[in-house]
């Protein structure tokens, strides 16, 4: 370690090294897409570059997999997630160091998003026996109506730097059962975590009798995720990462027939009433707004506080800002780890400056904190007091960064609530059911996500996870998210002898 504490490039490139090699992933052939730590700002390692013909030959093959793959029955596909579910609890810690390590979450957020992977398996499993469809009425004697799901074709995963390893666990659990197979475009920042999670499921497909090409990787950045955009053999693209990306995706998607799941930014607020349990609400709005450095597209960017309490909560706010160590994400005791990169700093800086502009007040936090030298950036969490949202609140910033506004009216909240362009997810603190109940209903939160006296991140797996508006309404993981992974076919069956037509008509 060097005299700051703080591990050295050279100390994390081994920790690297041998995290991969635990996992059975060797490190690759150098390559011009380098692997670098945040934490230090150093490169880890290079890796090969997917060219056009690389993705070509990688959307082939899961073309040519997914033709035999869609016969194998849902309950037997699963096996290959079972035995995932296996290995990942095995090399639970392995992987998390890597993720640590390529996206600078703190270790025990790392390990709870190897959890969620392991959660997903689990629940994929159990699905497999469960994609049901229905059984309707027909109007006709002698018929019978239902439906059927089969499986779609090749996804196209392409997955954001901040959920390295949960996003395309989400994606591939639930499309393997559902008899697709996967090409992955996972972030050019976390090509490490990627080369790992790819080594596991091969190896989970080889010992469970499978194909591992079910299961192709590709590497590298915006251009290599257009060819699957671009290309028909992509049945459905699951793209994740920001609005912009989105927005470009989407169009290019929908213009060859293909299907889109997008989960795009989020500008996550939380409203506080004055009955709300301020200790609580304290602890969650910590977590969500400062956690994971608020580069979570679940983060808490925007509190909307009855003004009665505002005093009082922002105190709380502060004193629990003030504790938070910031830090090398390995070391005990650190809540808040780096930034991504320098870009994601400037944002912040850049956002401060105009909220200031907007006579917006910095409460606490903001300024960068030399832990590691200057490639790398880690800054305190910051708290700004704002009159009005502005135009700079209603953007997402990806950095720790909490914009307070007050209210009077509860009506008028809500509507600051929704008047944002995303629509992610949401929360009230309240023990006054009728506001709860409210914030649930039709006119209350416009988000995918609404939440009462938890924060806005931290979902778990078994709902439908995703958001409205510039969110770009795709739902993942669980509930019923499984049949955007699936085509239904509708059946009907005339086990009679008679012709009767629908709507009955006579023809001739
Ligand atoms: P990003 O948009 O820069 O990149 C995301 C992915 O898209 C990367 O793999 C990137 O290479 C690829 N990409 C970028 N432009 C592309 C294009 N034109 N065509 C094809 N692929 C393209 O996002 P990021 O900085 O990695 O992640 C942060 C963003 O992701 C935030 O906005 C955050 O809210 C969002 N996010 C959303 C969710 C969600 O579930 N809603 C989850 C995680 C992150």
């Amino acid at each position: 370690t060097s005299t700051l504490g703080i591990p050295t490039t050279a100390d994390l490139r081994s920790r690297a090294a041998r995290a991969l090699h635990a996992l059975g992933a060797d490190l690759p052939e150098p390559g011009k897409l380098p692997a670098r730590t945040p934490i230090t700002g150093g490169t880890l390692a290079t890796l090969q570059y997917s060219d056009p013909s690389a993705v070509d030959a990688a959307i082939t093959a899961a073309d040519n997999v997914f033709r035999e793959w869609r016969t194998v029955p849902a309950p037997r596909r699963a096996a290959v997630v079972r035995r995932l579910g296996e290995l990942l609890v095995e090399h639970q810690a392995a992987l998390a160091d890597l993720v640590t390590l390529e996206a600078g979450k703190i270790g025990a957020e790392a390990r709870g998003e190897v959890q969620e992977m392991i959660d997903v398996c689990e629940f994929a499993v159990g699905l497999s026996r469960q994609l049901y469809g229905r059984t309707i009425a027909s109007e006709r004697p002698g018929h019978r109506l239902s439906e059927t799901w089969h499986p779609l074709g090749v996804v196209g995963v392409i997955s954001a730097f901040n959920f390295p390893v949960a996003v395309w666990a989400w994606n591939t659990a639930i499309a393997l059962v559902c008899g697709d197979t996967v090409v992955w475009k996972p972030s050019e920042t976390t090509p490490l975590t990627a080369l790992a999670c790819h080594t596991l499921l091969r190896r989970a497909a080889v010992e469970t009798g499978f194909d591992p090409g079910i299961h192709q990787l590709v590497q590298g950045g915006a251009d290599v995720g257009r060819q699957l955009v671009d290309d028909h053999r992509i049945a459905l693209l699951s793209a994740t990462g920001s609005t912009r990306m989105g927005r470009t995706v989407a169009p290019r998607v929908a213009a060859r027939f293909g299907r889109c799941l997008l989960e795009l930014g989020g500008n996550n607020a939380a409203i506080v009433t004055p009955s709300a349990d301020l200790e609580l609400t304290t602890r969650a709005v910590v977590f969500s707004a400062a956690g994971t450095a608020g580069q979570r597209c679940t983060s808490l960017r925007r509190l909307i506080v009855h003004a009665d309490i505002a005093g009082p909560l922002l105190e709380r706010l502060d004193r629990a800002y003030r504790q938070l160590r910031v830090g090398d994400p390995f070391a005990d005791g650190v809540l808040v780890g780096p930034l991504i990169n320098g870009q994601a700093y400037q944002g912040m800086q850049a956002a401060i400056e105009r909220a200031r502009a907007d006579y917006g007040e910095l409460l606490c936090g903001g300024e960068r904190v030399d832990v590691a030298g200057d490639e790398s950036y880690y800054v305190r969490p910051a708290v700004l007091r704002m009159h009005a949202q502005t135009e700079v609140v209603r953007e997402e910033t990806f950095a720790p960064l909490l914009y307070v506004m007050t209210y009077r009216d509860f009506d008028l909240a809500i509507e600051m609530h929704n008047a944002v362009s995303q629509g992610l997810s949401s929360s009230i603190f309240t023990t006054d059911q009728r506001e709860a109940e409210r914030f649930l209903a039709p006119d209350g939160s416009d988000c995918g996500i609404a939440n009462v006296n938890i924060g806005t991140s931290g979902a778990e797996i078994g709902g439908a996870f995703g958001g409205e508006k510039d969110t770009g309404g795709g739902r993942e993981s669980g509930s019923d998210s499984w049949k955007a992974y699936m085509r239904r076919a509708t059946n009907t069956v005339n086990y009679s002898s008679e012709l009767p037509l629908a709507q009955g008509i006579v023809f001739g």
